[in-house]
Parts: C-alpha cells; structure tokens; sequence
C-alpha cells in the first residue's frame, strides 16, 4: 500500500512546506473568481542552457547557502546536489535565482506542470525510493529562504507560492511573494 496518505502528524511536519499539495490534488481546489492571467515574460528562444562544468560551479556556489534545514533533510548530501543541479539546469547560464540581482526575473526553462504552467522538478524524497513532483519556489524557499520568510511562507496554502512579480514561471528567490493576500 504506498498511497499518499495525508495523516494529521503530516500536515505538521515543517518539511511539508517543501512539498505542498500534489498538482493531482488540485481538483477539490475552490475556484476563485479567474484574476487576468500574467502570461510569462519568458522566451524560451533566449534560453541559454549551463554546460555540464557550469551546472558543477552553480551547484558548488549554491551548496555554500543551503539553509541548514536542508542540510538536515538531505541526509544523502548526493540528493541535495542533484535537486540543486535540476535547478541549475532548468535556469540560464547567465541568470542566478538564488544569489542573482532581485531586480530581474529569472525564468524557469525545466519541467512546469500541465493544468497551470508552474515551475516544477521530480526529486526523490529522502526515504523514498519514487519521485514526486514539487514546485521549483517551494524548493527554492526551503533550501534558502531565511528563517523569518520561510516561517511566513509556511502559513501559506500548500501550493506553488506566488510570485510579487506575477510571472509564475520566474523562479527568483527574491521574487517569491510572503504576502498572504
Ligand atoms: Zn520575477
């Protein structure tokens, strides 16, 4: 039996904030009234990918700013360099979301999720053995966000978080909306 069951202890765990709801889950989501959708500024056109050498320096610069809560959760720190170079190679080679300038959106060229176009990776959890698709903000928050914003985003629905920009498919750390409104 290996359904995702949602158990009340779950939805306490903090690392639930890494993992969110399951797009597949969406369906019971209320609707609201549909807000004038912000189509993506990205070009896919302008992508310039991260060579191998390259996505190796990103990771190794990012690996430095890890939250040490992500350092605890990827206890395999094997797991915790592949989810970074899944980030490093969906973003272009001259864009940093993480340590980058907050004034520029940086765009998300990886894996989005089919009903809404968000920003996605597949990562094995640690102490699971399947991967599970998660939203490229939360990971992003998880992984550095400091403690006062990720505490703040914790308090948000389980979903991809917004972004202040309005480009869902803008990955900036800086750019992930705290706001609950
Ligand atoms: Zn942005």
């Amino acid at each position: 039996m290996s359904g995702f069951g949602q158990c009340r202890f779950c939805s306490e765990n903090p690392f639930a904030v890494l993992f969110g709801s399951k797009p597949e889950e969406k369906k019971t989501r209320v609707q609201v009234a549909p807000k004038a959708k912000t189509p993506s500024k990205r070009n896919e056109a302008n992508f310039q990918r991260r060579s191998e050498e390259e996505v190796k320096e990103t990771v190794a610069r990012w690996e430095m700013y890890v939250h040490p809560r992500a350092k605890e959760f990827f206890s395999d720190a094997k797991q915790l360099e592949e989810v970074l170079s899944q980030l490093a190679k969906g973003t272009d080679r001259n864009a940093d979301p993480v340590l980058g300038s907050d004034k520029e959106c940086v765009h998300w060229y990886g894996d989005v999720t089919k009903d809404e176009l968000q920003a996605a990776i597949r990562m094995v959890k640690p102490g699971e053995s399947s991967e599970s698709i998660t939203y490229v903000n939360r990971v992003l928050a998880f992984l550095f966000a400091t403690d006062e914003s990720f505490e703040k985003l914790m308090q948000l629905p389980k979903e991809p978080f917004r972004m202040s920009c309005g480009d869902q498919l803008c990955v900036n750390l800086a750019h992930i909306s705290v706001s609950t409104c």
